[in-house]
């Protein structure tokens, strides 16, 4: 732990919230939270349940070092520091129920929705905004419904979508170079003192990554389409996010 970022050891001191990869807990402090990442994998919305081994030790470091590369690019986010193994010391947001899906490649829903053939290059990334709520099945939205939801206001899905698509052009290139095609990822922020900063986790549970040289997947859709090697795929990701 860092002591000139935060001078009192921090505690979990209440439960907030269980999801489905991640616990979230109160501490001493009103201002951060920890995140504690669990090795509980779901798909199609929670009908496809199970455990991926290490996943949460793999997507906290992997979620470590992508929002600390971010922070060194301009990129307001929620982490403090990285605690331990599993737990990510957080700033304390008001989550917007807004999912921002980023996408380069043609995968998953967009080609199920629209048609378009898996692999398709798409000349400039879309970006997606779906309402984050499980009951609802997470509906594909625009700005107008955000609103009319009192989800957000305009000029903060301008900023949302402006936000994913600074982050989008420092990820790609960066997972070029580690032999990774980023195809699509997903991305939620929440409020922070009148701040917008990006939320939640970035790993190969919240985006599609394929190799560079063999198109292999190496990421949940390995656990979505019982493709086999989950645990492999996963720390390969890891590995090529911290050696280099
Ligand atoms: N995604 C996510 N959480 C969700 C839905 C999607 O992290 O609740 C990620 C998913 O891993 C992928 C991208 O967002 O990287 C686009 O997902 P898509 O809309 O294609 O949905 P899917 O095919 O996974 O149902």
């Amino acid at each position: 732990m860092n002591i000139t970022k935060h001078m009192q050891p921090m505690n979990k001191t209440q439960l907030l919230h269980e999801g489905k990869a991640k616990k979230v807990w109160a501490t001493e402090d009103p201002d951060l939270i920890i995140q504690e990442f669990k090795d509980d994998a779901t798909a199609f919305n929670n009908k496809k349940r199970g455990s991926i081994a290490d996943k949460g030790v793999t997507n906290n470091a992997i979620s470590c070092r992508l929002f600390t590369m971010l922070g060194e690019n301009g990129i307001p986010t929620h982490l403090v520091d990285k605690l331990n193994d599993r737990d990510m010391l957080c700033k304390s947001l008001d989550i917007i129920k807004v999912e921002v899906v980023t996408r380069n490649i043609a995968a998953g829903s967009l080609v199920r929705r629209y048609g378009f053939a898996e692999g398709t290059v798409l000349e400039k990334p879309i970006i997606e905004l779906y309402l984050k709520n499980d009951d609802l099945d997470d509906p594909l939205m625009n700005e107008d419904h955000a609103v009319a939801l009192g989800i957000a206001t305009y000029e903060e899905v301008a900023v949302l979508k402006e936000l994913a698509a600074k982050i989008n052009a420092l990820l790609k290139p960066w997972f070029a170079e580690r032999k990774l095609r980023l195809v699509d990822f997903k991305l939620e922020f929440g409020r922070h003192k009148g701040q917008i900063l990006l939320g939640d986790e970035i790993s190969p549970d919240t985006c599609r990554f394929w190799d560079a040289e063999t198109g292999e997947k190496l990421d949940k859709d390995r656990f979505r389409l019982d493709l086999g090697g989950v645990e492999d795929a996963y720390s390969e990701v890891k590995k090529r996010v911290l050696e280099l």
